[in-house]
């Protein structure tokens, strides 16, 4: 119980007070000894039943002392930093209202303005953005599409998408953090966009192909077959290809900053090895999930994008062990153990 009231103690600190201060206790945050009492305390919550509210506790505010967030924040404003760590928690967000203004974009993915914010350019943008852009690059990447009923839903303000969680089941204290530093949020077949968060056209682009390629994983039956890592560089890699078709200058910029931040992060010997993502994504002092889109793009360059499908299509019938080593020529665990920048 010692334990447990001076990691509180720690993030409080952390969470409310000085620059300064927060630079200072994120190196002890990050320490050795604090790290593994991070892992005892989630540990013995488990064991207890606790789980998901020590989770809640210390997710959220870990993610924003630790910061997912790099020092480029203006490059990466966009960028999707909590997802996962709300795919984890949500089971499942509330069904939308259907009297919501929406938008067909195919067959099976409707847009719904999910306030009175969100004009009908807006979501005929949004849905333009996603014929055009996004299924026809989840498809050629993946040949897979989301083939069942996805819903998206757009929110115009941090005080209407705050609302929107609370309803979702969010705790109050989360929703601040949760309300600027997000980019989108995916639960099985839902996506909801706070679109005050991005940038331009070219960061909604992102955005929703990114959401739509886990909606597709998730689909498929691969969303968690899938190391954290490779399903997050999926993502990515679409993602910014749309970004890409849409401004790519801007998205080459953002490739460049994040890159140079990564190697930066090697040669200080702070890059993590692969397999141990899924348990750092919350302390880990550096965007992870751009290491993932690295080792993702290392992946397809040096097999092909054929091949790499072929393994996405084996890894829906089989064990992705099996499928990663009959496609790639070596075992998960080697790949996830000689990748280096
Ligand atoms: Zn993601």
């Amino acid at each position: 119980m010692k334990k447990i009231a001076i990691l509180i103690m720690l993030y409080f600190l952390a969470y409310t007070f000085s620059p300064q201060l927060q630079t200072e206790t994120k190196s002890l945050v990050q320490s050795k000894p604090v790290q593994e009492a991070v892992t005892q305390v989630s540990n013995y919550a488990a064991d207890h039943g606790w789980s998901e509210i020590v989770q809640k506790m210390l997710g959220t505010t870990l993610q924003v002392v630790s910061g997912v967030s790099s020092d480029n924040p203006a490059l990466e404003k966009s960028m999707r930093l909590l997802e996962n760590h709300l795919q984890i928690r949500l089971h499942t967000l509330p069904p939308v209202n259907p009297s919501l203004k929406k938008e067909q974009a195919s067959q099976t993915i409707t847009l719904y303005a999910g306030d009175t914010g969100i004009s009908d350019e807006t979501l005929k943008s949004a849905s333009s953005l996603i014929t055009s852009d996004s299924l026809p690059i989840i498809q050629n990447n993946t040949n897979l599409n989301p083939k069942k009923e996805t819903e998206v839903v757009l929110y115009s303000s941090p005080d209407l998408y705050g609302n929107a969680l609370l309803k979702a089941g969010i705790s109050s204290d989360e929703i601040s953090a949760i309300v600027s530093q997000t980019g989108g949020i995916t639960v099985d077949s839902a996506i909801w966009i706070p679109m005050y968060n991005l940038q331009g056209k070219d960061d909604l682009a992102n955005v929703l192909t990114h959401e739509l390629t886990h909606v597709t994983f998730n689909q498929a039956g691969i969303g968690t077959k899938l190391p954290l890592w490779l399903n997050e560089g999926v993502c990515w890699h679409n993602g910014l290809a749309a970004q890409e078709k849409v401004n790519s200058t801007r998205t080459n910029r953002i490739i460049k900053a994040m890159t140079a931040n990564l190697k930066k992060t090697a040669q200080n010997g702070e890059l993590l090895p692969l397999d141990q993502i899924d348990q750092s994504l919350l302390s880990a002092s550096y965007n992870v999930e751009f290491q993932g889109y690295l080792a993702t793009e290392q992946l397809i360059d040096k097999h092909g994008l054929d091949r790499f499908k072929a393994f996405l299509n084996q890894t829906q019938r089989q064990d992705v062990q099996r499928s990663f080593q009959q496609n790639f020529g070596q075992s998960l665990g080697e790949f996830e153990k000689e990748f280096t920048i």
